[in-house]
Parts: structure tokens; C-alpha cells; sequence
């Protein structure tokens, strides 16, 4: 990228500043990691600089947020693309948990660099061994990591607790310049992640949140992903049942006395006192009315992952409703296991075209997706005053999309965006450019992606 008067001035067809009306003809200019101006062409002309990049018909957005991944498992591309949930979960366990530590880490990577290619700049990821966070900072991204955290017995909660922040002391203590940089830096947090309400008892969901509270950090969660999980929550469920008692560090004897009191996973996360501002919960599929009440009311930030959803045949989010409530719904894509790729603005059109198959009432337009691809996503992070749109002053997290479909000048851009064949060709996290002409720049020299 020419950047010989230390700022870059990139312009397109379409600038979306997100806080404001698409720019025709607009130019984002950077000075170092920040955003300096959005403004139009002629009026960065009058300023007498000089454009660094024009990209012709294309369309600069805020680079996007996908707020639900495991990078550890993107090798796991269409190992099984048939089986139901529970069955898919235990041989996704099967496969992975016996790789060494090189096939986690490249398997990271791997997505890693899908993620940046997609035009996303900034993941939340829950992550099994942590590898997600170097992957994230070798390739340039931004990112929160949790490392996740299991343990149904109440009886073993500390234990399991401490074992949790022994992990985590030994993965932070380990970790790689790379990503101790990152961390300094600010581009990633590292954070913890309680599996789920049928994998995490009361006690031990309580200590990763009081953890989590006292530093600031999101707690990132699954909650009413099955319908298995909401009836085991609330009285029992065999299959489930069957599940747990194949897992790894689980024993048969085990006395779930927590659960079975008629609630559903909201409700008994919520009686808990285990639902805060913090909470990122991925999925949400199966909510009742009190349940969006009971979400808004903590304020907790829903992860939409419909094509995960829907390939491992658990049903259909009430998204229009949860937005309608006032939640902050951004997307997720979840992980390559269980979804067809990892390009988040795929996931929205697909959310979009399911939700008008299922609901024709379905109001919302291709402008609203990806806000909730950008600001909204930034919002439920508690990160909208340094990304999710293009402000003078935030950071730049830019990506630049080709329109490779048909191209009709008149159609607005962000229908465009959303229908009309885009792939990102540079993408920039805090004004650093981590892909070029559709290449990762940090792998150029290293493995061919
Ligand atoms: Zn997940």
C-alpha cells in the first residue's frame, strides 16, 4: 500500500460511514491508526492531498464484526454435514480433541485468515485451547477471546475453577510476543467463556462471571441453542442426558440438583443471577416471550448464527422480535464445523432470505444487516466508541469491497452490499492493511491461504 505521506486516502463508488448517509464518491482518509476525515471526493480535493487508492465501483464500510466463531475448529469443514446436534457435538469432539498442539494452531490460522478475507476485522470467538488468539494476532485481527471453561458438578466448581485460571495463567504466561503485543496494543482481549447452561452448573458460571465483572470483560456464552438443551433445563431430556454422560471429565454419577425446576435456560441462568451487560449469548434459537424480556432486562448481547442454526437442524431464531425488544443482535457464523464458510455478510443474507421465507411480515432491510454487521455488533461488545463505524477519531478498521455480481448503478449500496456478489479485497485493522488484493498480508512469505 503506498503510504509516502504518512496518511492513506482510499476513495470508491461508495463510502458507509454507518453514523451517517452513504458518501458517492467518498474518501476515508488514515493517519496512523486512526480514522482522520470521511468526506466527498471533491472536498478532499480541496485540500490539496492526493488520493492513495482509488478503487473505482466499489464500497468502503467499517470493517465487519462477526460476533461468534471457534477458530480452533476450522479444519473441521464438512466433517459431518448430516448428523443432528448432539451426535454432531460428540463427533466434532471425537475428531478434534485428539490433535496436537501444530493442528490446533494451524487449524486457527487457517480461519483466521478466512475471517480476514471475508472483510472482517474484529471476532469474538470462544475458543477451546486458545489458539484462536494467536491465529488472531498473527494474522492482524481484532478479537476477544474466551477460553472456555466446563464443569457440571457443582461439588467439583472450585476445583474446576481453579484448574480454569491455572489454563489461563499458563496460556497468557505462554503466549507468543505476537500476541502479548496484540494484547498490549489493545486489538485483543482475552476473556472466558462458560460452554453452555447444560455443560456450565451455577456455582462455577457464577465464578467466571464475578471474574469476568471485575475486570470489565464480556462473558461469552451458548444459551437456548437446542431444543434438547431447553427441555433437559427444564425437566430432562434422554438424548442429552446420554450426551453428558459420554463427556470427557463427566461422570455417570453426577447429581445435576440445579436443574429439572420447569425453567428454561434464560429463566434458570436468570434465577441464578448469572445474566449481565457482559453476557454475549451465540444462538438464542428457542426464547419465549419472558425469556427476550428477562434478556433485554440484563441487557445481555445476542450472537444470530442461523446457518449453524439451521445445518445442525435446530430450529429458527425469533430475531425479529429480539430486535424489535431493543436486544443488541449482531452475527455469528460459529465455527467451520458447522456452517459453509466463515464470510459473516453471508451469514446475514442468509438470516435475511430465511427470515422473509419463514415471516413475509419480516421488515427489516439490507441497511439494518449491516448495522448489525457493524455498530450494533460493535455495541454488544462495548466497543462502538473505537469501532463499527467510519468516525473521525475511531479506530481504522476498514474493509473495501469488490462488486463481482451484476452491477446496476441505481441500486443502493447497501442492497448492493448484501446481494450483490461482494468480496472484500483490502482490509485494514487500526489503519494497518492485513489484506491486499485479497491476500493475507502476515502469510505473503508463509503459507499459501
Ligand atoms: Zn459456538
Amino acid at each position: 500500500m503506498p503510504n509516502n505521506n504518512n496518511y492513506l486516502a482510499l476513495t470508491a463508488r461508495w463510502v458507509l460511514p454507518i453514523d451517517g448517509a452513504p458518501i458517492e464518491n467518498g474518501v476515508v482518509v488514515v493517519k496512523g491508526r486512526e480514522i482522520s476525515s470521511v468526506c466527498t471526493r471533491d472536498e478532499f480535493n480541496a485540500t490539496g492531498l492526493k488520493i492513495t487508492k482509488d478503487y473505482g465501483q466499489a464500497i468502503i464500510t467499517p470493517g465487519l464484526i462477526n460476533l461468534h466463531t471457534h477458530l480452533d475448529y476450522s479444519d473441521l469443514a464438512l466433517f459431518d454435514t448430516q448428523s443432528g446436534f448432539f451426535k454432531w457435538i460428540s463427533n466434532l469432539m471425537a475428531n478434534a480433541w485428539k490433535w496436537g498442539d501444530d493442528q490446533w494452531k494451524q487449524s486457527a490460522l487457517n480461519g483466521a485468515c478466512a475471517i480476514a478475507q471475508s472483510g472482517t476485522t474484529l471476532i469474538v470467538d470462544s475458543s477451546f485451547t486458545g489458539q484462536a488468539a494467536n491465529a488472531a494476532a498473527q494474522v492482524g485481527l481484532r478479537a476477544i477471546v474466551g477460553l472456555e471453561v466446563f464443569g457440571i458438578e457443582e461439588e467439583t466448581s472450585q476445583a474446576v475453577w481453579q484448574s480454569w485460571l491455572q489454563k489461563y495463567h499458563n496460556f497468557m504466561t505462554a503466549s507468543p510476543n505476537e500476541l502479548k503485543s496484540a494484547i498490549d496494543a489493545g486489538f485483543i482481549t482475552m476473556t472466558v467463556a462458560p460452554h453452555t447452561p447444560y455443560t456450565v452448573c451455577p456455582s462455577l458460571w457464577q465464578h467466571a462471571k464475578s471474574w469476568a465483572d471485575s475486570q470489565g470483560l464480556p462473558v461469552l456464552v451458548h444459551i437456548s441453542e437446542s431444543q434438547q438443551e431447553c427441555e433437559w433445563i427444564h425437566t430432562g431430556n434422554a438424548e442429552l442426558e446420554a450426551f453428558l454422560v459420554n463427556m470427557p471429565k463427566s461422570g455417570s454419577e453426577a447429581n445435576y440438583s440445579w436443574r429439572g425446576k420447569g425453567l428454561s435456560p434464560v429463566e434458570h441462568l436468570d434465577s441464578w443471577g448469572l445474566l449481565s451487560s457482559n453476557t454475549l449469548a451465540a444462538h438464542a434459537v428457542h426464547l419465549s416471550d419472558k425469556d427476550i424480556e428477562l434478556l433485554k432486562k440484563a441487557q445481555v448481547a445476542i450472537a444470530h448464527c442461523p446457518r449453524s442454526n439451521s445445518r445442525l437442524r435446530n430450529g429458527v431464531a425469533r430475531l425479529l422480535k429480539m430486535v424489535e425488544s431493543g436486544l443488541h443482535v449482531g452475527f455469528g457464523t460459529d465455527s467451520s464445523a458447522s456452517v459453509d464458510d466463515l464470510n459473516v455478510l453471508n451469514e446475514a443474507r442468509f438470516a435475511w432470505n430465511l427470515h422473509r421465507a419463514v415471516n413475509p411480515a419480516f421488515s427489516l432491510s439490507a441497511k439494518e444487516a449491516i448495522e448489525a454487521l457493524t455498530i450494533i455488533a460493535a455495541q454488544a461488545v462495548g466497543l462502538s466508541d473505537k469501532v463499527g463505524t467510519l468516525t473521525p477519531g475511531k479506530e481504522a478498521d476498514i474493509a473495501v469491497f469488490a462488486v463481482d455480481g451484476v452491477y446496476r448503478p441505481e441500486t443502493a449500496p447497501y442492497d448492493l452490499l448484501l446481494y450483490g456478489g461482494t468480496s472484500a479485497i483490502d482490509v485494514f485493522v487500526g489503519g494497518k492493511a492485513i489484506v491486499e488484493n485479497k491476500k493475507v498480508t502476515a502469510m505473503a512469505h508463509q503459507v499459501p491461504v
